[in-house]
């Protein structure tokens, strides 16, 4: 962001303003981690700020600082329409096309408010009034980061704040490991520990709160793992059967695709979740070096994300999208026999 922008951004926030902050839909723990870190910050300022998800969020991000106060759309759409229309300002977080955020799209885009995105995806729209986007970020938290010291507030940040900040950048980085995390996200989480942030207590909240349903799911989904060794690739399947069977609840599958991943000598994996309530199947793709799964999802399975990361859906059966999965994958034989893993 230049300069000039930055101060009007900080002209438009020296008086209090009606403000709400919107995650992406199926908000992970980098779209609540940034909305409610940036949310702290803003009511130091007395804004009267609301952060609105499209829709729910997993149990084992309802510990984040001000979580009761988050609205959401799908169980409120009078309240959240309502807080929408009167906004001054309206931030979009870890999202850059207004379709991600499902039903929310259209009161979002018709809105007259002023409009700053702060978001680490590919191709962003250019919808907002002022844009951050930066694709070689590890999170959006570490843009809200570097957000509010281009504000030369850092001494605002407090316990509460590097808390969700820390969260969405621990999550993002699959704690710190991949590619995306650099010597200054490093810095960043030294900051934020500085101001409060507990890391082991953080990642107790977020990966150890596991259910035994969830690790028996996580069994199932381990044994439905299927290799294609030359083209690298591995793939998981779960079916709506299988969720019901293991009490499926929102936040079960996270991380699952990753070890597939894992696998040695694997530098696609992906995992095809049934959802018969939505009518779709919902896609998450993984890769190593220079294969794009955000490419890959954009061209055929209408979605999209980043280069390592992506996720898509299928309106087709699950049979029929794994079928055309495995006829696409010849495509990019080269690809996907050339590159070797970790590269
Ligand atoms: P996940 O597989 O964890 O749902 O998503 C991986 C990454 O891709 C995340 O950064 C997420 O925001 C993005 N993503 C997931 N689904 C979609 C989608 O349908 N469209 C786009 N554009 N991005 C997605
Ligand atoms: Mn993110």
């Amino acid at each position: 962001m230049i300069e000039t922008q930055i101060n009007e951004i900080k002209e438009l926030l020296s008086t209090p303003q009606n403000i709400v902050i919107v995650p992406h839909k199926n908000p992970d723990g980098d779209a609540m981690g940034s909305t409610l870190g940036l949310y702290h910050y803003l009511k130091k300022y007395n804004h009267d700020a609301t952060v609105v998800a499209p829709n729910d969020y997993p149990d084992f991000l309802k510990w984040l600082p001000g979580d009761d106060t988050v609205k959401v759309y799908e169980s409120d759409i009078e309240t959240c329409d309502a807080l929408i229309t009167k906004a001054d300002l309206l931030f979009t977080l870890d999202f850059n096309a207004f379709h991600r955020t499902g039903e929310m799209a259209s009161i979002l885009e018709n809105s007259e408010a002023i409009k700053i995105m702060i978001d680490h995806h590919q191709q962003p729209d250019d919808y907002a009034t002022y844009t951050y986007s930066d694709v070689s970020m590890s999170s959006t938290c570490e843009m809200v980061y570097n957000f509010i010291e281009m504000l030369n507030d850092t001494d605002k940040i407090d316990t509460d704040i590097a808390s969700c900040l820390y969260t969405g950048i621990m999550t993002d980085t699959g704690s710190f490991r991949f590619p995306s995390t650099t010597s200054r996200t490093h810095e960043v989480v030294s900051q934020l520990m500085r101001k409060g942030a507990s890391n082991a207590q953080i990642h107790n909240n977020v990966f150890d709160t596991n259910s035994y349903s969830r690790l028996q799911l996580l069994g199932r989904a381990m044994q439905n793992l299927k290799v294609i060794p030359e083209l690298q690739t591995t793939y998981i399947t779960l079916s709506q059967e299988e969720l019901d069977q293991f009490n499926f609840k929102k936040g079960d599958t996270e991380g699952f695709v990753n070890y597939g991943l894992s696998l040695k000598g694997i530098i696609f994996a992906a995992i095809f979740i049934e959802n018969k309530q939505d009518n779709i199947i919902k896609i998450s793709l993984r890769s190593k070096g220079s294969f794009s799964v955000n490419q890959f999802s954009r061209t055929h399975f209408n979605g999209g994300g980043h280069d390592n990361a992506a996720g898509g859906r299928s309106e087709t059966s699950l049979e029929e999208t794994v079928e055309k999965f495995i006829s696409i994958l010849p495509q990019y034989k080269d690809e996907l026999s050339a590159t070797q893993k970790g590269q």
